[in-house]
């Protein structure tokens, strides 16, 4: 059974109805900061509602995420490196970094006597690693914890899957994944995309590290990323670097607005209940401002919904950020149209951005009659 996922604010969870909240995860974290300007997604997320259902309820089947397979592949190779208390990560630790763990002691907090509820987790990872830090207790491995980062106004539960602490005495988060490292070198889209999701389990154990008056360079600002050597299922590690992933996403963290203040300028009648007719469904999903992008295809559910709105409106937005921002404060490409053939006359506030329009088209048409 998941563990029970504390309830987001009253308004967000009225939003999503009877069903069950989905958590916050370092996935879903790094996909919400690659949009920072999506009130849509911020709300969808913090009120725990199921994207998949709901774009599927909308007409729309995501074709974006993990498939079965790569899921169940992750899985068995995480069965692999925990087998034997993390014999392996233990052999890895030693091996490769020269971590003296004569004494390898685990912690696993994937329950507290009995309780596996987030919070009750999230307190014991607190309890433990303050001991560890304050140098009352020794674990080498702890296993399945729970941190807490506040993501657009409301507390993230996040489950990295091992912190480690024995590496240049400062502690390191380890990311297990399935995808192999041949001849040292792994895919670097998927280590990429691992770094950023590690860098949600630092960012939040640093602020667990500053909120307990701990000496925050007790966490490193790197990440153990540990993968099946060649063609084999044996793990190898590498320790990578995490210093650019971290300051961009505190950045973006910063950007995001608090999702129940943009919650509560929904009309009451509003709902995102999954289970509500789709008609209702897709007036309150348009009341929710989106700011598409093309790259929305590749880590949004919500994607080909907001793609077709965004044809529909003629946004600047759906031919890309570069479009949208040399549009700043035109509504639609139609609307850019009508200023470009004289029907429609700017004014003050966007004559700016309109007299660089014109003078592109006018550049656009001499490069043209150049080349003719
Ligand atoms: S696909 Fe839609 S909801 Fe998702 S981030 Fe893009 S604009 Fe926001």
């Amino acid at each position: 059974m998941p563990p029970h996922t504390p309830e987001p604010p009253d308004r967000l969870s009225q939003l999503r109805g009877g069903r069950p909240p989905l958590p916050y995860t370092a996935r879903k974290i790094t996909a919400l900061t690659a949009n920072p300007a999506c009130a849509r997604r911020s709300v969808l997320d913090a009120s725990g509602v199921d994207k998949t259902v709901l774009a599927r309820r909308l007409g729309y089947e995501p074709r974006f995420g993990q498939s079965p397979f790569a899921i169940a592949r992750e899985e068995a190779f995480k069965a692999t490196v925990k087998w034997g208390s993390y014999a392996e990560l233990v052999r890895l630790l030693r091996e490769d970094l020269g971590v003296p763990v004569e004494e390898a002691k685990l912690q696993d907090l994937g329950d507290v006597g009995g309780i596996s509820s987030l919070d009750v987790r999230e307190r014991e990872t607190r309890g433990v690693i303050e001991r560890i830090a304050a140098g009352d207790e020794e674990r080498l491995i702890l296993q399945s914890p729970v941190l807490t980062l506040e993501v657009a106004g409301r507390l993230a539960y996040l489950e990295p899957d091992v912190l480690t602490h024995r590496i240049d005495g400062r502690f390191h988060v380890v990311a297990i994944r399935s995808f192999p490292a041949i001849d040292g070198q792994a895919n670097p889209t998927a280590v990429a995309q691992t770094a950023k999701q590690a860098s949600v389990h630092v960012l939040a154990l640093r602020r667990a590290f500053a909120a307990a008056g701990l000496d925050v360079e007790q966490v490193a600002d790197t990440f153990l990323l540990v993968c099946p050597k060649d063609f084999s299922n044996r793990p190898c590690l590498s320790r990578i670097d995490l210093r650019q992933e971290l300051a961009a996403l505190d950045f973006q963290l910063a950007r995001l607005r608090r999702a129940e203040d943009l919650a509560r300028g929904l009309p009451v009648t509003a709902t995102l209940d999954t289970d509500r007719h789709p008609d209702v469904l897709r007036e309150s999903v348009e009341q929710l401002p989106a700011s598409y992008v093309p790259d929305c295809l590749s880590f949004c559910e919500m994607a080909h919904c907001c793609r077709d709105e965004a044809d529909t409106h003629a946004y600047p937005a759906r031919l890309g950020g570069a479009v949208r921002n040399n549009l700043a404060g035109i509504d639609s490409t139609s609307t850019a149209l009508a200023y470009l053939d004289g029907g429609l006359l700017p004014g003050e506030e966007n004559a700016e951005t309109v007299e660089l329009l014109l003078a592109a088209d006018r550049l656009f048409r001499l490069r043209r009659e150049e080349t003719a």
